[in-house]
């Protein structure tokens, strides 16, 4: 029996008036559940009843708040027995991905954005003497910098860790008193509205946050046109990014935009065997992490000469290695594609390659597999930088290997592409590696390691986007600053 869900909407789910659609495992291609389709009115409803809310919530206590968040990890953690299949299925990622990360990286957030809901959030200036001006009187003055909510914040999220994302962006605009309406992306939004109850049942106020979906982008192109929306908070594709900011920027929203990347993975000349390995596992995680469906992904390994052939040799051989097939089977490292659009995408991507003169060292074929929209890990060797394939963003299980032939043309094929979200390097002497991320125009540079850390400023360079969170990043990116001054 699979769930039909309601809008969640001030505290409580509210019938669609257009109706629903399926939301499809993309293993079975069956359905897991149905999600509202929002009408512009339903979303009106929504901004309405966070702007209603915005009053009490932003002037609750901190500590309230972060009782509240703390809480809602709790009931997470305990709704994990069924939300973690729920999500399994509505993403298609491994049930091991699954049950250690998506569930358990959305309550570490909720965790962290309580301790965020009581971090100062004034930030003191020294006193300033100032001297008897046409203005005023002299004196010393004093001043601070206040943090304060912007208001209703919209939560738009892409697909992939739906969960994650959308935490990622509700705690933080929670915790420092914002009010939130969210949409979720169209493929994987059920999780995603049961956290309406799980937030209401841990103490918010009902309006506090709201979850509208949709199976197109009409809800989310109303939520960013609404006027009474104060913050666009989006993370997805740089096209949509860009849409969003037009509409956003007439009327002076702020926005947080989280947008595609091509990430590079730079391997240096000096590298050794405990390096390349690190390399060789790192890009890797391209086929093995979500299919690839990752924005911070390293889809681009570029490779001093030297090392070239045995890199593309390991990266294959490593490739191969790994077991493609049902996302609930503890086997599995390699599962489905979001959608069978995402598989022809992908599917284009590799045949544009082949045709453009690349050559596909490993993969470029559909598996056998039936049901389920499955793409094999794939590397492309031979291509030129300028390729689409080495250019544009695939989200899908796909490499592209680059030799070259010092830093310099290194450094131009890394910054060679439109984004700037996430690059990496390898190399035995990380003080050179240091030296080189600064020649890097990428938000975000790892050395030897794929590795996050939570507490770093997340965002793109370039056209992976504008602003930051992560960490208490995330609460200054989810607040203004308010200067007050006064004569002491
Ligand atoms: P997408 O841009 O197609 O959709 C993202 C969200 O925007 C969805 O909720 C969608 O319904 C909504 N949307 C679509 N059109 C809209 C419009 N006109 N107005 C308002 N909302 C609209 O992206 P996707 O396919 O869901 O996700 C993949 C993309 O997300 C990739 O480009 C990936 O790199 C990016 N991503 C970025 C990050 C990051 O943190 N930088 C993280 C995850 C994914």
């Amino acid at each position: 029996m699979t769930k039909t869900y309601g809008l969640w909407i001030d505290g409580s789910w509210r019938i669609p008036a257009r109706g629903h659609y399926p939301v499809i495992n993309p293993a079975t291609e069956q359905p897991v559940g149905h999600a509202p389709d929002a009408a512009p009115a339903e979303v009106a409803a929504a901004v309405e009843a966070a702007r209603t809310a915005l009053p009490l919530w932003s002037r609750t206590d901190p500590r309230e708040r972060a009782a509240v968040l703390d809480r809602a990890a709790a009931l997470l953690t305990g709704r994990a027995p069924e939300l973690v299949p729920l999500l399994q299925a509505e993403t298609g990622a491994t049930l091991r991905l699954t049950s250690r990360m998506q569930l358990p990286t959305a309550v570490d957030r909720f965790r962290r954005y309580a301790r965020g809901a009581v971090e100062p959030a004034t930030v003191p200036l020294a006193p300033h003497p100032v001297g008897a001006t046409p203005l005023a009187p002299g004196g010393l003055i004093g001043a601070a910098a206040v943090r304060r909510p912007i208001g209703v914040v919209a939560c738009i999220t892409s697909y992939n860790f739906p969960l994650v994302n959308l935490v990622g962006k509700a705690a933080p605009a929670l915790a420092m008193g914002n009010t939130v309406v969210a949409k979720p992306a169209p493929q994987d939004p059920l999780a995603c509205l049961e956290l309406g109850p799980i937030l209401k049942e841990a103490g918010l106020p009902d309006g506090a946050f709201n979850v509208v979906t949709g199976s197109g982008p009409d809800a989310g192109a109303a939520l960013v046109a609404h006027p009474d929306t104060d913050l666009v908070s989006f993370t997805g594709s740089t096209a949509v990014g860009k849409r969003i900011a037009e509409t956003a920027g007439r009327s002076m929203k702020r926005t947080l935009m989280e947008l595609g990347g091509k990430g590079a993975a730079i391997v240096l000349r000096d590298a050794d065997d405990t390096v390349l390995r690190s390399a060789v596992a790192g890009v890797g995680s391209v086929w093995s992490f979500h299919s690839g469906q990752i924005c911070t992904a390293p889809t681009r390994v570029l490779v001093h000469r030297s090392l070239y052939e045995r890199v593309v040799t390991d990266l294959r051989d490593y490739a191969e290695s790994l077991t493609i097939g049902d996302p609930v089977d503890n086997s599995t490292i390699v599962g489905p594609l979001i959608s069978a659009a995402q598989r022809d995408r992908v599917e284009g991507h590799v045949a544009g390659a082949r045709e453009q003169g690349a050559r596909i060292a490993t993969g470029g074929h559909r598996p056998d597999l039936k049901p389920g929209f499955y793409a094999p890990p794939t590397l492309i060797t031979d291509a030129d930088p300028a390729m689409t394939v080495a250019q544009e963003e695939i989200f899908g299980p796909v490499v592209v290997a680059l030799p070259f032939d010092d830093e310099d043309e290194a450094v131009r094929i890394a910054n060679g592409t439109p984004y700037g979200l996430y690059d990496y390097v390898f190399s035995a002497d990380t003080g050179r590696a240091w030296a080189l991320a600064a020649r890097l125009r990428s938000g975000n540079v790892g050395i030897n390691t794929v590795q996050r850390h939570p507490e770093t400023p997340f965002g793109g360079f370039k056209d992976s986007g504008v602003g930051r969170d992560g960490g208490s990043f995330g609460l200054h990116a989810y607040s203004e600053l308010q200067s007050v001054v006064w004569t002491s």
